[in-house]
């Protein structure tokens, strides 16, 4: 574990400030959410003035948490914050310019690319899921963790694991989850609400991508275009959780999402099968991630960034299999 911090330090860090800012990355997923939502309610119990901050907003499929409809889309402008807080996110650049000047005082996530730039920095890569590290240590900050914090705390480790399948899900990971269902998560509602159900307009958003899927060496990729995304009437910028459904496909060592955004950026995700690293790969484009699952935004054309990608991708895969045999 990379931490410059005790428990101690942590504690009396959060027990000192009274106003807390909070944020996740962009295009937030169930553990930016889950994260954010669990210590930010966890900190209005104890007292404290809290803003919980995500730039993009977050997909409505995420409406069922409690208190999501207290996280703002900017922080208030009046507010001069004693605490800045960044939750599940490997680099600055991810957080989408949410403190502005200010800077990150604490950064607790459990990416292995992380780049420590909090002036304290809690990064815990064996823990599954950023959710996980706060139903771990919560308490021993001095925070309490309540149905609705449990609630979102299991919803992000649900979602990071994809249902407790994701090849880093260890026993800790279970035994967390049982205790948060002894503080009243009800694990088979968030279980359906987070991956099981979908909307009408998520399935028609994929079945542009799918029509379009392709297949090589053990390489399976797809584009989703904002033309997709308005004929669909998705009305979120992620992939609508299009990278699971094609990291289940059997034959694909490696898959591929590039997802075009409206600022002439594309998100590009890689999911990789185990005993393959992506990591390194989203790392050497300035991105980051984990073993099995990593991104990178980067700027130009769907198509140029697409050919420039798969590149590397194939001679990634290339190289990992031709070390895999010797
Ligand atoms: P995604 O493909 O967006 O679902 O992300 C997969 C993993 O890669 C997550 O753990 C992300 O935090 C990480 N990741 C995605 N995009 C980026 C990025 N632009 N920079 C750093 N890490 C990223
Ligand atoms: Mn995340
Ligand atoms: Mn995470």
């Amino acid at each position: 574990m990379t931490q410059n911090n005790s428990i101690e330090a942590i504690r009396d860090l959060l027990s000192n400030a009274q106003k807390i800012m909070v944020t996740s990355h962009i295009r937030p997923d169930g553990d930016a959410i889950g994260s954010l939502l669990g210590l930010g309610l966890s900190l209005l119990e104890a007292g404290k003035q809290v803003s919980m901050v995500l730039v993009d907003g977050f997909p409505s499929a995420f409406r069922y948490l409690p208190g999501s409809n207290r996280i703002l889309r900017s922080a208030p402008r009046n507010i001069e914050f004693d605490l800045t807080i960044s939750l599940d996110a490997s680099d600055p650049e991810r957080l989408g310019n949410a403190f502005g000047e200010r800077g990150v005082d604490l950064n607790i996530d459990h990416h292995i690319t992380n780049v420590n730039f909090g002036k304290i920095n809690f990064v815990d890569p064996s823990a599954v899921a950023t959710c996980a590290i706060l139903a771990e240590h919560l308490p021993e900050w001095g925070l309490k963790i309540n149905n609705d914090i449990a609630t979102a705390l299991l919803s992000g480790i649900i979602t990071d694991t994809i249902g407790f399948r994701t090849s880093n899900m260890n026993s800790k990971a279970m035994r967390i989850t049982a205790d948060l269902m002894d503080h009243g998560a009800n694990l088979p509602q968030i279980y359906t609400e987070a991956l099981v159900n979908r909307s009408f307009e998520q399935i028609l958003y994929w079945s542009y991508a799918l029509q379009k899927m392709q297949r090589q060496d053990g390489i399976i990729w797809t584009t989703l275009s904002l033309a997709d995304r308005q004929l669909a009437g998705y009305n979120g910028n992620d992939d609508a959780d299009l990278n699971n459904l094609l990291s289940s496909i059997s034959e694909a060592d490696i898959s591929v999402l590039f997802v075009e955004q409206n600022n002439g950026h594309v998100k590009v995700s890689w999911r990789a099968k185990p005993g393959i690293n992506v990591s390194s790969l989203a790392f050497s484009f300035g991105g980051g991630g984990h073993p099995a699952a990593s991104g990178v935004d980067l700027q130009g054309a769907l198509t140029d960034v697409q050919n420039t990608v798969m590149e590397a991708t194939f001679a990634h895969l290339k190289q990992t299999k031709d070390e895999q045999i010797s």
